[in-house]
């Protein structure tokens, strides 16, 4: 997606060989105009799945999230990563461990949300090795729900999230895959060959 990758370019900062820092306009300050295209982009690419629900991981999830699921007209389930008091209900939880917090979380969704005939897409701002991913969809088969693919705004391609759940059979798309990273210089992969990964 050209926007995004200008948008990382301009804005980006690798932190280091595995780190990219997107703060002003993903993980802190969100940038609607970009998370409107993104959204939009994820509903084309996912048009034809018979999505029914739309579920990400607070926080930096709910933007684009939120907004594919507002193209695709269906409704979004964010997962919490601390338990809220007001979940009260029956809880779906799964464990997950930060790649950039050095954190494992329970993460949680209610159990009213996410049902057996559902198809559900799952949105993420990265992926890297994939837990967050696998989290997601754990939380999905529980309830014996289907996953109609996942929606990755950025795609460290060094890593082996995607590569897993591809070999696993899942469709994912992602909209910016990086190559590799180092500081001061962002590589991209050509988006145009993802499928054939
Ligand atoms: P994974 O579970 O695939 O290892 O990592 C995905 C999660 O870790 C994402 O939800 C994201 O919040 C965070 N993450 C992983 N790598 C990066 C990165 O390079 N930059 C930022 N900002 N977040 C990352």
């Amino acid at each position: 997606m050209e926007l995004l990758k200008q948008k990382i370019i301009a804005e980006g900062q690798a932190l280091s060989e595995s780190i990219l820092k997107v703060d002003s306009f993903l993980n802190h300050q969100m940038d609607p105009v970009l998370m409107r295209e993104i959204g939009k982009e994820f509903a084309r690419k996912f048009q034809d799945s018979q999505v029914t629900k739309v579920l990400t991981i607070e926080s930096s999830g709910i933007g684009p999230g939120l907004m594919t699921a507002l193209e695709l007209g269906v409704p979004m389930i964010f997962a919490r990563k601390r338990k809220s008091l007001t979940l009260t209900e029956d809880l779906l939880t799964a464990s997950v461990h930060s790649y950039t917090k050095k954190e494992t979380n329970e993460i949680t969704v209610s159990n009213k949300y996410i049902e057996k005939a559902d198809k559900v897409l799952i949105i993420d701002d990265f992926l890297a090795v994939g837990q967050a991913a696998r989290g997601l969809a754990e939380i999905c088969h529980q309830v014996g729900a289907e996953v109609a693919g996942f929606g990755i705004v950025i795609e460290k391609a060094f890593q082996n999230g995607g590569k897993e759940l591809r070999e696993q059979g899942y469709k994912v798309e992602s909209l910016a895959r990086i190559k590799s990273l180092e500081p001061g210089k962002i590589d991209f992969l050509n988006t145009e060959v993802i499928h054939n990964v």
